[in-house]
C-alpha cells in the first residue's frame, strides 16, 4: 500500500514504548558446529546492534537459549556459553534498541513453546501495526512476555487456525505491517521471511551443505559461507532436511529496499542487492563531489562511516584525501548514548584530530549523515581547534528530514536537525565555512538509476522524502490517543 504521509509525523508512540529496534539476524541448519557459527555470524553482524545478543538451538530433543546483554564477543565465547548452546540447528540476533527497552525479556531469539513444538524468533526491522493488533490479542486473552513488537507473530502463529506450520507462519505475517527479515526455527525447520517491499535485508547462503540465513553476506565471508542469493521481497523461505522451499504469499510487487542500508546501516564489504555496498558509497562521494564541489587544500573523512564517500570525493575532485579524524575504536556507538549531554561526550571520546595534516589547510569533511547534528557540531570544531583555516562539510546523502518506522533508530522528527533547519541556518548551527548535502536525485544517480521513479521509487527514501512506502497504522488519526493510552499501560 503506497501512501504518502503528512509532512510532519508524529514519533511519540515509538519513543514511549521504545519498541524501534535495528538488528542483525543469523540462522543456520543442520550443521555440526551451529552455535559457534551462529556466534561468529552474529559477530560479522555487530554493527547492526550492540546492546544485546542472544543464541538459541536445538539438539533433537531440547531447545537451548542463552540471551545476554553486550557484544557477542563478551559472552558467546567457546569456553563459555557456546558449549551449552548443543544441537545441529541454530538461531541467532544481535540487538539495538532504543532507550527503556533493553531489558532481559526483551532480547531475542524469543523463544516459545507451541502446540507442534518450540519455535524461536529473531526479527530485524519493526512493524507498523503491532500495537494495533497487539491490542486486538490482548482483547482475546493474549498475554505478553516482552515489550517487543516481535511477539506478537508468534501470538499470531499460535493462534492461526491453519494446518501446516509454514501455513501458520504465512497466516500470521499476513497480518502484520512494516518492515521486517525474520528468521525462526521450529525442531525440523529453519524459516526466512521478508516483508513485501524488503524493506530489511536478508540474504541465503550454504556451507558444507547446510543453509545458512544472514542479515548481510558479511556474517556469511566470516565462516566461509556460500553466497546463494538474496531472499526475495514478500518470500518465505522453509528449510527442512528435503532442502528449501518457497512461498510467496503477497500479491506480486515491485521491491523497495531501504536506501539507508547504502548509506550508512550495512557494512561495507557486504553486498546488498547485488551491490557492494562500499563501491556505492564512492559513487555517493563522486556524486557529491559533482554536486557541489569547493576549492580546498584536503578531503577528511568521519571515521568510519564517511570513508568510502571520502575517497569517492577525492577521486573525483583530485583533492588529496588524508586521516585527519582518528576514532578510537574502544568507544560505543554514539547513538548508543541515549541523552544528548552523553551522546556529545562520547563524540569527544571518540575522534581526535591530525593535527599535521589539517593545520593551516582548507578542509572538506565528509560524513555519510546528519541526524541530530551532534557529531557535524563536534568535529567542525575540532578541525577549527587543531587549525584549519577553512572547514567546508559535505554529506554523502540528503537532509534526514523524517524518521524511520522499519527498524533504524531515529529521533522524533523535532530532534533531526534538517526537519527544524533550512541549509543555510544548519550551516551556521554546525559552524561550518560551507554544508552541501547529496540531493535525492544524486542518491539515485548513485545507486545506479537516471532518475528516483516518482510513481514507484526503486527503494524506500522516506528518511529524506517522507514516502512513506506502507501504512503507519499505529500513527493514525483517531486512533491515536488509544494507542498513546495503550503505551501508558505496556511502556
Ligand atoms: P548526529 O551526530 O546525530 O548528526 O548523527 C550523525 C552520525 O551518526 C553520522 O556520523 C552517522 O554516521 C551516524 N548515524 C547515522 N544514522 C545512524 C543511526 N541510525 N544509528 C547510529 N548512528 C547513525
Amino acid at each position: 500500500m503506497q501512501q504518502k504521509a503528512a509532512r510532519h509525523v508524529s514519533t511519540k508512540p515509538h519513543n514511549k514504548t521504545g519498541l524501534r529496534v535495528a538488528c542483525g539476524v543469523f540462522g543456520i541448519f543442520d550443521h555440526d558446529d551451529a552455535a559457534a557459527l551462529t556466534a561468529l555470524g552474529l559477530h560479522a553482524l555487530q554493527h547492526r546492534g550492540q546492546e544485546a545478543a542472544g543464541i538459541v538451538s536445538f539438539d533433537g530433543k531440547h531447545y537451548h537459549s542463552e540471551r545476554r546483554m553486550g557484544l557477542v564477543g563478551d559472552h558467546f565465547t567457546k569456553q563459555g556459553i557456546i558449549d551449552r548452546l548443543k544441537g545441529r540447528y541454530a538461531t541467532g540476533h544481535v540487538r539495538y534498541s532504543t532507550t527503556g527497552d533493553t531489558i532481559a525479556r526483551n532480547i531475542q531469539p524469543l523463544f516459545c513453546d507451541l502446540d507442534a513444538g518450540g519455535f524461536a524468533l529473531c526479527h530485524n526491522g519493526n512493524l507498523t501495526n503491532a500495537l494495533t493488533v497487539r491490542k486486538q490479542l490482548i482483547k482475546k486473552g493474549a498475554i505478553f512476555q516482552s515489550t517487543s513488537d516481535t511477539e506478537v507473530i508468534i501470538h499470531l502463529i499460535a493462534r492461526s487456525a491453519k494446518r501446516t506450520f509454514a501455513e501458520r507462519f504465512i497466516d500470521a505475517i499476513l497480518q502484520i505491517e512494516g518492515g521486517y527479515a525474520l528468521v525462526g526455527q521450529t525442531n525440523k525447520k529453519l524459516i526466512g521471511a521478508r516483508d513485501p517491499l524488503g524493506i530489511r535485508p536478508l540474504v541465503l547462503g550454504q556451507l558444507d551443505g547446510s543453509y545458512v540465513l544472514a542479515s548481510e553476506t558479511c556474517a556469511f565471508d566470516i565462516i566461509g559461507a556460500k553466497f546463494v542469493r538474496e531472499v526475495d521481497n514478500g518470500e518465505v523461505v522453509i528449510i527442512t532436511k528435503d532442502g528449501i522451499e518457497s512461498h510467496r504469499p503477497f500479491p506480486k510487487r515491485a521491491a523497495r529496499p531501504c536506501i539507508f542500508e547504502y548509506i550508512y546501516f550495512a557494512r561495507p564489504d557486504s553486498i546488498v542487492g547485488g551491490r557492494c555496498v562500499y563501491e556505492i558509497r564512492k559513487e555517493m562521494g563522486k556524486q557529491l563531489a559533482r554536486e557541489s564541489g569547493v576549492d580546498a587544500d584536503v578531503i577528511v573523512p568521519v571515521p568510519d562511516s564517511g570513508v568510502p564517500a571520502a575517497i569517492g570525493y577525492a577521486r573525483e575532485s583530485g583533492i588529496p584525501f588524508e586521516h585527519g579524524i582518528i576514532r578510537n575504536h574502544y568507544v560505543g556507538r554514539t547513538f548508543i548514548e541515549p541523552e544528548q549531554q552523553i551522546r556529545a561526550l562520547g563524540v569527544r571520546l571518540k575522534h581526535s584530530a591530525t593535527r599535521c595534516e589539517i593545520e593551516g589547510k582548507r578542509v572538506v569533511m565528509i560524513d555519510d549523515s546528519i541526524v541530530r547534528g551532534t557529531t557535524s557540531v563536534k568535529l567542525v570544531q575540532m578541525m577549527f581547534e587543531a587549525g584549519a583555516k577553512e572547514v567546508h562539510l559535505r554529506i554523502a546523502s540528503p537532509p534526514i528530514t523524517h524518521p524511520d518506522f522499519y527498524g533504524i533508530d531515529t529521533p522524533d522528527q523535532e530532534k533531526l536537525l534538517a526537519a527544524t533547519h533550512d541549509l543555510k541556518s544548519m550551516c551556521k548551527y554546525i559552524g561550518a565555512g560551507t554544508l552541501a548535502f547529496l540531493s535525492v536525485e544524486g542518491l539515485y544517480k548513485s545507486m545506479g538509476y537516471g532518475a528516483r521513479n516518482p510513481e514507484t521509487p526503486q527503494f524506500t527514501d522516506h528518511c529524506f522524502t517522507g514516502d512513506y512506502p506502507t501504512r503507519l497504522r499505529d500513527r493514525e488519526g483517531s486512533d491515536m490517543q488509544q494507542q498513546l493510552s495503550l503505551l501508558a499501560e505496556i511502556g
